[in-house]
């Protein structure tokens, strides 16, 4: 049997970016995008080129991407001619694969909101599509509201969807911008739509306040719908979007969408999928959800007791899909069975394959355990375990050894006499027998103890001279009974290759300073500096 595609839109970096708490910098969105596309999603929304600088800039150049890069905008305003308006020429300017409108198609906002009358709206649909297919872009028109407008004023909200699709739309998207709406409205409501435009140009665009949105989507697929709109982990505007890692395994594991549809993402970027999402949460700076369904850490973890010991017997029966089919994994809290194979798969992964008998495999696994208890965190920082592996499979050599180190904050008054804070920092390193002392300024203590530290590491000193920090995050945990620090640092190299590393103390400063040596030592490692 051929197998229908279906399509999916993400708008984590367009609706997303509205979520209260979330700003994007344009190297996240860089980041995100490409994160992304490589999990095999066919259109990625960058923003609303002209609605701020960042997003303008990130249209500013072609992103090299395999999905269709989207910018976002608004059809023209009432009263305009296409040509004569600034906000839909700025869009036209934007280096996109595609442009989504975003329209009115309840006549209660054509009235109360735009100001204009219906048939204004219709043709500024009309008119906006247009000019866009003529300057080459496949075009998104998002009919705003249109669950509430069709069930105001059917005949209206479909007459919207109609403009846009007869204009040339390769999508018509029906929102559920309230997200109050039900499945069982949504799929009679696309039903309606479809008889009029052919479902493999209708999308669903749902949002959660009912904690729907990914019920909601399914419903709109159900009902002929073929592109699915949403953000990662569900973020976006007060409940969010339609979660699209929960609705990507849905449609790859469960038998009904799977056996009719196809989608972009292959089995291989599947099991990437809790790994993307755990990144993503880290790049927000926020704990994941351990109970995020598919990727949460208890999405597969059973208590011991009587599920415990069957759940290692036969996996089945107690797991809707396996744990490895979305890069997550069982958790038997009697065993170490489930961590033991995602270890071995994880040293397969960064070339360091060992004898399933090898005995430091438990060590490995023991110190894995314990550390992660005291709050470290080895998915978001894959530098960091891979050291910790290499070191306990003896790989690492002992390139320098940090004597000491010293960080003084100071606050005074200048020449000027202005209130400033400086910090600086001394370290004393041991290379090949010779004590090296440096000294560094910085902003903050972390930062001045960087820059004495990557000073002077004597004949390591040309592996490192291209490394750069280019992200610190930190989060307070409670670890056991006390507070600690987490400390996780991204570093990138001259060949723009990126790896992160960790740390974690009762003090921030020590915390900082493990996940500094873990990656500059790792870099030395992966440079095959020799000791
Ligand atoms: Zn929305």
């Amino acid at each position: 049997m051929t197998r229908e595609r279906l399509y999916l839109f993400d708008t984590t970096l367009r609706d997303g970016a509205q979520t209260n708490g979330v700003d994007f910098t344009i190297n996240d969105k860089i980041q995100i995008a490409d994160m992304l596309d490589q999990l095999g999603i066919d259109y990625v929304e960058g923003g609303y080129p002209g609605a701020n600088p960042a997003d303008t800039e990130l249209f500013s150049k072609e992103r090299d991407l395999n999905a269709t890069f989207t910018a976002f905008g608004m059809t023209r305003r009432p009263g305009r001619s296409a040509s004569n308006d600034p906000g839909l020429a700025a869009l036209l300017e934007a280096k996109a694969d595609a442009i989504c409108f975003v329209a009115k198609s309840w006549d209660y906002h054509v009235r109360v909101a735009l100001e204009t009358t219906n048939e204004e709206n219709l043709a500024s649909i009309r008119d906006s599509v247009t000019a866009a297919k003529q300057r080459g872009r496949e075009v998104l028109v998002d009919c705003e509201h249109f669950f509430d407008g069709y069930k105001a004023n059917p005949e209206y909200a479909l007459a919207c969807a109609k403009a846009a699709y007869e204009s040339g739309a390769r999508w018509v998207v029906l929102c559920d911008t309230n997200g109050g709406t039900l499945p069982h409205e949504i799929e009679a409501i696309v039903r309606d739509v479809v008889k009029v435009i052919p479902g493999d140009h209708v999308g669903i665009h749902a949002h959660n306040d009912t904690e729907q949105a990914v019920a909601n989507s399914l419903a709109a697929v159900r009902a002929g719908a073929r592109q699915i709109q949403g953000t990662l982990n569900g973020i976006g505007e007060r409940c969010g979007n339609a979660n699209l890692v929960s609705i990507i395994p849905t449609l790859k594991l469960k038998k009904e969408f799977a056996e009719q549809f196809d989608i972009g993402v292959s089995d291989d970027q599947l099991k990437t999928l809790a790994s993307v999402s755990r990144k993503f949460d880290d790049l927000l700076n926020r704990a994941p959800n351990r109970h995020a369904p598919y990727v949460g850490d208890s999405a597969f973890a059973t208590k011991a007791g009587i599920h415990a010991s069957a759940l290692v017997k036969e996996p089945q029966t107690y797991e809707h899909v396996p744990p490895e089919a979305v890069g997550n994994r069982r958790r038997v809290l009697v065993s170490d069975q489930g961590g033991r194979s995602n270890l071995l798969a994880e040293l397969e992964r960064i070339g360091l394959p060992v004898d399933k008998s090898d005995p430091r495999i438990a060590r490995l696994l023991e110190e894995v355990k314990e550390r992660e208890a005291m709050g470290y965190a080895y998915e978001g920082a894959d530098a960091s375990f891979e050291l910790l592996a290499r070191r306990i499979l003896g790989t690492v050599p002992d390139y320098f050894d940090v004597e000491q180190f010293d960080v003084n904050v100071e606050q005074r008054y200048n020449a000027l006499g202005k209130r400033v804070t400086v910090a600086m920092a001394v370290v004393k390193v041991k290379v090949d027998g010779e004590t090296l002392i440096s000294a560094g300024e910085g902003n903050g203590p972390v930062n001045a103890l960087d820059v004495a530290l990557r000073k002077d590491l004597g004949k390591y000193q040309k592996f490192i001279e291209g490394l750069k920090l280019t992200d610190y995050r930190v989060r307070i945990l409670n670890a056991g009974t006390e507070a600690v620090t987490r400390v996780l640092i991204e570093s990138e190299d001259e060949a723009g290759e990126s790896w992160t590393t960790v740390g974690v103390s009762s003090n921030i400063i020590d915390a900082s300073f493990q996940a500094l040596m873990d990656s500059i030592v790792y870099k030395l490692v992966r440079s095959g500096a020799k000791a």
